[in-house]
């Protein structure tokens, strides 16, 4: 029988790509349900190319789907009641969760409150509220299974060890657009901080790659998909995007993981996990590598990381702080508003300002994420 899906974000860089995985999976998974918040226009054509049994729409955009799919045998339903349904459907064993951001929460936790394989590209659910949700999937068997590279590596090189055999996680990064760039970065352009040199992704992630804030959430993310302490993961830049991280075992033995930079590895990973599957993508000629390079990160130029690094050691709500302040001020910077630096800035000033909570319930951390974005936006 079918593994039946549902795929949330279906219209984001990594929806459209977990799209395409399930045609190589065929045999293996139905589409049941896909989501999509602004690009509807998309959303209406996967709906004609895969046949998915429902579309969530938004609020906003629900009345015309329902007139562009009057001819498509398929059900539209909308908002936070129709993710829910997507979540929680009882036929659905796997959820892809590729919601960008913080409105993503929700959904991963309906999921895993049913015991279902979440296959997570949301990594904003295990930063804002991951002692929570590690909490939850032990009680219900839902299984987490992430679809960022540098954790399906982690993944991978686990695979067949055992958690008291690890030491230390070596997460890499490539640096972003501003790597080498000299001097402040105070006046980069919009454009120059949505050129990345490696990965095509969405314009949130692309940003937060900017000003290595999303290597502060990869820690994060580290932090709760493997159980270990920040302290015990190293941030290491690696230009090239071929090593996607690497475990250090009790032994000395260091296991990496290497593939050419597209997501489409990591998202089948981890809807196959633990199997693999034939994929039909380049392969890695080592040959042709003129090299690979390993740099410390330069963290007075990306302060990001030290704060993601407080955050994680204080947990409780700081990453709630860290990770919503964050996303308001991407899209403020996006949208011509604040300067590139203002973004951690304001961030650091927010998680100062903040009295934590070391045991916050998930009430908590959405009425704090809901205040936030009251107060800055
Ligand atoms: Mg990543």
């Amino acid at each position: 029988m079918k593994n039946c899906i549902s795929i949330l974000g279906s219209t984001g860089s990594i929806g459209v790509n977990a799209l395409k995985v399930t045609e190589n999976l065929k045999g293996q998974f139905r589409v049941k349900y896909i989501s999509g918040y602004n690009n509807y226009k998309l959303l209406v054509e996967q709906t004609a190319k895969y046949k998915p049994e429902f579309v969530v729409a938004s609020e906003d955009n629900y009345s015309k789907i329902k007139i562009l799919l009057k001819k498509e045998h398929v059900k539209i339903i909308a908002g936070d009641d129709g993710l829910m349904q997507a979540c929680q459907d009882f036929e659905v064993s796997t959820v892809v969760n590729a919601i960008v951001g913080s409105f993503g929460l929700k959904p991963t936790i309906y999921a895993i409150e049913k015991g279902k394989k979440v296959c997570l590209a949301n990594k904003e659910s295990l930063v804002m509220a991951g002692s929570y949700i590690k909490k939850l999937s032990k009680k219900t068997g839902s299984e987490i299974v992430p679809i960022d590279s540098e954790h399906s590596a982690m993944l991978q090189a686990m695979n067949g060890e055992e958690r008291s055999s690890l030491e230390k996680i070596i997460l890499t990064a490539s640096g972003g657009p501003f790597r080498t760039r000299k001097g402040s970065l105070k006046n980069v352009t919009i454009e120059e901080a949505l050129a990345h040199p490696n990965w095509l992704m969405g314009k949130k992630i692309t940003i937060d790659s900017a000003t290595m804030m999303n290597k502060g959430f990869e820690l994060i993310e580290a932090v709760h998909l493997f159980d270990i302490s920040a302290e015990n993961i190293e941030v290491v830049i690696h230009p090239e995007s071929i090593i996607h991280s690497l475990m250090q075992f009790i032994d000395g033995s260091v296991i990496a993981q290497m593939g050419l930079p597209d997501m489409i590895l990591p998202i089948q990973y981890a809807l196959t996990y633990p199997k693999r599957h034939k994929l039909k993508l380049p392969r890695i000629e080592l040959s042709k590598l003129a090299k690979f390079s390993f740099f410390e990160p330069d963290r007075k130029k990306f302060p990001a990381l030290d704060l993601a690094e407080r955050a994680a050691k204080e947990n409780g709500t700081m990453p709630v702080v860290l990770n919503t302040v964050n996303e308001i001020m991407v899209y403020k910077f996006l949208d011509g508003k604040i300067n590139f630096t203002d973004i951690v800035k304001n961030v650091e000033k927010e998680m100062d300002a903040h009295s934590n909570n070391s045991k916050p319930t998930i009430d908590n951390i959405s009425e704090l994420s809901d205040e936030l974005w009251k107060k800055l936006n």
